[in-house]
């Protein structure tokens, strides 16, 4: 009988497990090992590991958690989850099953790419949907966007700084007319012909195809994916979903206790703001809250 079991071991999950180590806890921490930044080849702006691999970064993290006696790391992927009265049995891909009687996921989010020829074995080098993350590494270079979602205007608004900037309305995010007149101010250019392939070496890029077979110079497209929770078991659980301007995310409250007594979510699962030192923050919290209410109970 573990005190927690922290499913998902990457930005948010070690983070709440670190928490509950540090409190003497006994923690399982359960991790399938794919977290969401494993397309990009470096991480950014994560206080003190800025630049490094997402995989050197969980490496040294994960390293520095197993000096606690009390945690136990199992590479595996959780399947279920069952409720037993006031405990969770969380049963394993390999048929093991583990008892807790606090349970922390941080299974963080799956992305679904726009469906264009070109994209997914880009995604993360050339494709990329966070400017802040990975913006600065193709700046000064001709960039896009390609819409997907009433925010793609937003994002289109925002990467004049980090380059000359087209925005491909897929013709269907068409800017209304404020927004018209503000992409103007930006210098950012319009246009409405769908982007039908991506052209170049991949993982690079030299152009879009656009429907009409005209092509367009870009070194990196920004795009917004749809994304959902990773994984299944916090609906299952019967934990309340809410809808954010990507998809769907777990119900939370500020400590990441969701609807259900026992289950806490942290990270992107339950954030509609994805971002690595959010999805920590929230791991801290988790953690701490999951350790406060065994000690009151
Ligand atoms: C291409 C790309 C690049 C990015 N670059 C940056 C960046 O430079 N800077 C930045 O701040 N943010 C970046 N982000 C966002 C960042 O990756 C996420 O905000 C962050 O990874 C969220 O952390 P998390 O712990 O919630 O989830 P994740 O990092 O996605 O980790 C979830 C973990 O849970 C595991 N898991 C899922 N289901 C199960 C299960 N059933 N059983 C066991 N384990 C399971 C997964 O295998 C995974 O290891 C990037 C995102 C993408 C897509």
């Amino acid at each position: 009988m573990y005190d927690v079991i922290v499913i998902g071991g990457s930005f948010a999950g070690q983070s709440a497990a670190i928490q509950l180590a540090r409190a003497c806890m006994n923690v399982l921490l359960i991790d399938a090992g794919a977290p969401r930044n494993r397309f990009a080849e470096t991480s950014h702006g994560f206080l003190g590991q800025d630049g490094k691999t997402p995989n050197a970064i969980m490496r040294e993290a994960t390293a520095q958690l197993r000096q606690y006696p009390t945690v136990q790391i199992l590479q595996n992927e959780a399947q279920n989850v069952v409720r037993s009265g006031n405990e969770f049995i969380v049963h394993l891909a390999n048929g093991a099953k583990y008892q807790a009687k606090r349970l922390i996921l941080a299974t963080g989010v799956s992305d679904t790419l726009p469906d264009i020829p070109g994209v997914a074995e880009r995604w993360g080098k050339t494709v990329l949907h966070c400017p802040y993350c990975h913006g600065y590494e193709v700046r000064n270079h001709k960039l896009g966007i390609i819409a997907t979602n009433p925010m793609s205007v937003h994002q289109a608004t925002l990467i004049p700084d980090w380059g000359p900037t087209t925005y491909f309305t897929q013709g269907m995010y068409d800017p209304d007319t404020e927004q018209a007149i503000l992409l103007g101010k930006r210098g950012v250019v319009i246009e409405r012909t769908p982007v039908i392939s991506l052209i170049g070496d991949a993982p690079g890029l030299n152009a879009v195809k656009l429907a009409d077979g005209r092509l367009i110079e870009v070194a990196a497209v920004f795009t917004i994916p749809k994304t959902k929770p990773a994984s299944p078991i916090a609906e299952h659980l019967g934990c309340l979903l809410e809808s954010g301007p990507t998809g769907l995310f777990v119900k939370v409250d500020t400590w990441g206790a969701t609807s259900v007594a026992g289950v806490y979510v942290a990270g992107d699962a339950a954030n509609p703001m994805h971002n690595a030192t959010l999805a920590a923050a929230s791991g801290v919290l988790a953690g701490i809250a999951a350790h406060q209410s065994l000690a009151k109970s």
